[in-house]
């Protein structure tokens, strides 16, 4: 940033802090933090927003026309710990002290316990303690029925005298951290019309990755309402990656289901070969998309599919790595944070499974399945549902077509 002196007109500037990047080795981290960069900037081009970018040592500056609205876009981006609208002033005691007065005048309500952070970049002049408690008593002389506490504070100012200039904030909007998107490859994720894996699919994202889609769509065996829900959710996890588009697979089922109908496979392996099936649809596809792992949202113990010996006997069917987020999460937690990431949907409508038997089987064996399978020619039928797939792409929480 470009040096400020005492007198420039305070400037809003919005200040991005990142976490773990800082544990990389320097080209790593210099290669991270130029996708993160990418990414604000898609995100915020998204919406419309031209800014200007600067990167000093550790944090990422945004100057852009409404700093408010851009550290909510960016408190979307992974990789991202929090932002803060922040005055910008010289970096020097005085400025610091009057812009930090200025704030607290807008936003500290007395009676009220406070606390003046300080941090000083430079290795003269005040500490960062001596610069705290410099702007702290300016505030407690200024406003009246003030009390100082710096362990428990109910508002908190920070002032930093930082290389590039000062600094005066007194809010941070939390990020969902994470890694940069697209610095860990991609995955390949099982996406239904469930809470589950959108979820599954929002925290591989979290973790830097790509997430391809694939919806198996069971016609006349699915509720009603399943794929267009599934496409929804396809839709509302477009939008945590902003600029980038998604692809669903969508591949029809049905053939499959008919054919455990019609030779009358016992009910009860149903749920396993259904999502073996499913394991091995994905596992022919990764190659295709670029993908290195499959992702679902199962969950231990959540149904009779997922009993760990169950979990075993579908791993089998495909040699790519399965990965499950959410394998030790509560339903609760699930749905916490299905809410707070948007996909959860209060509204449900017909998302039931017609081939789900009454008594599915708990420890199914590998040899009951594998024979089944056998029966049913399941490469045969492999081919036949993956020979005419449909795609769906969604971007910035749209769809715009439907092939
Ligand atoms: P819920 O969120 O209500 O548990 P679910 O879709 O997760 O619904 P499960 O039977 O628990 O239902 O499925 C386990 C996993 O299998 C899902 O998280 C998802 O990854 C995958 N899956 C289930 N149904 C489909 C489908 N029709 N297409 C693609 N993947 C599916
Ligand atoms: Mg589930």
């Amino acid at each position: 940033m470009a040096e400020r002196h005492c007198g420039d007109k305070p400037e809003k500037v919005v200040m991005v802090r990142y976490g773990e990047l800082f544990l990389k080795s320097d080209p790593v981290k210099y290669h991270f933090i130029g996708l993160l960069l990418r990414n604000i900037r898609q995100a915020l081009e998204a919406v419309g927003y031209t800014c200007r970018f600067e990167s000093p040592r550790g944090r990422i500056f945004i100057f852009g026309d409404r700093p408010e609205e851009i550290a909510g876009i960016v408190s979307r981006v992974f990789g991202v710990v929090d932002t803060s609208v922040c005055t910008l002033v010289a970096a020097e005691p005085d400025a610091l002290r009057d812009a930090g007065l200025a704030l607290a005048q807008k936003n500290l309500h007395a009676p009220c316990r406070f606390a003046v952070r300080g941090k000083r970049q430079s290795k003269t002049g005040m500490n960062s303690q001596e610069l705290g408690e410099y702007v702290g008593s300016a505030i407690y002389d200024a406003i009246p029925g003030l009390t100082v506490d710096l362990t428990h504070p109910d508002y908190e100012l920070f002032v930093e005298a930082r290389d590039c200039g000062g600094l005066v904030y007194d809010s941070r909007v939390p990020a969902p951290g994470g890694l940069p998107w697209g610095s860990q490859g991609k995955m390949l994720a099982l996406l239904s019309s469930g809470i589950d894996s959108p979820v599954a699919a929002w925290l591989a994202m979290k973790r830097g990755c790509e997430v391809a889609y694939l919806h198996m769509d069971g016609g006349r065996w699915a509720g009603g309402d399943v794929r267009e829900t599934a496409i929804e959710n396809l839709r509302r996890l477009s939008l945590w990656c902003p600029g980038n588009p998604v692809q669903m697979v969508i591949a029809n089922s049905e053939p499959f289901y008919d054919r455990m109908q019609e030779l009358r496979i016992p009910p009860r392996f149903r749920c396993v070969l259904c999502k073996r099936f499913m394991l091995r649809a994905a596992g022919r596809l990764c190659g295709k998309e670029g993908a290195q792992a499959i992702l679902t949202g199962e969950n231990l113990g959540q149904v009779a599919s997922q009993t760990l010996a169950n979990l075993a006997v579908i791993a089998d069917a495909t040699t790519v790595p399965v990965l499950r987020p959410l394998i030790t999460y509560d339903k609760a937690e699930t749905i916490t944070l299905a809410r707070k990431i948007g996909t959860f949907m209060d509204k449900q409508g017909d998302l039931a499974c017609r081939a789900v038997p009454k008594m599915p089987a708990t420890a199914a064996t590998l040899e009951a399945v594998r024979e089944s399978e056998d029966k049913m020619g399941i490469n045969g039928l492999l081919d036949t549902v993956l020979a005419s797939v449909q795609y769906v792409t969604a971007e910035n929480g749209k769809v715009p077509d439907k092939k």
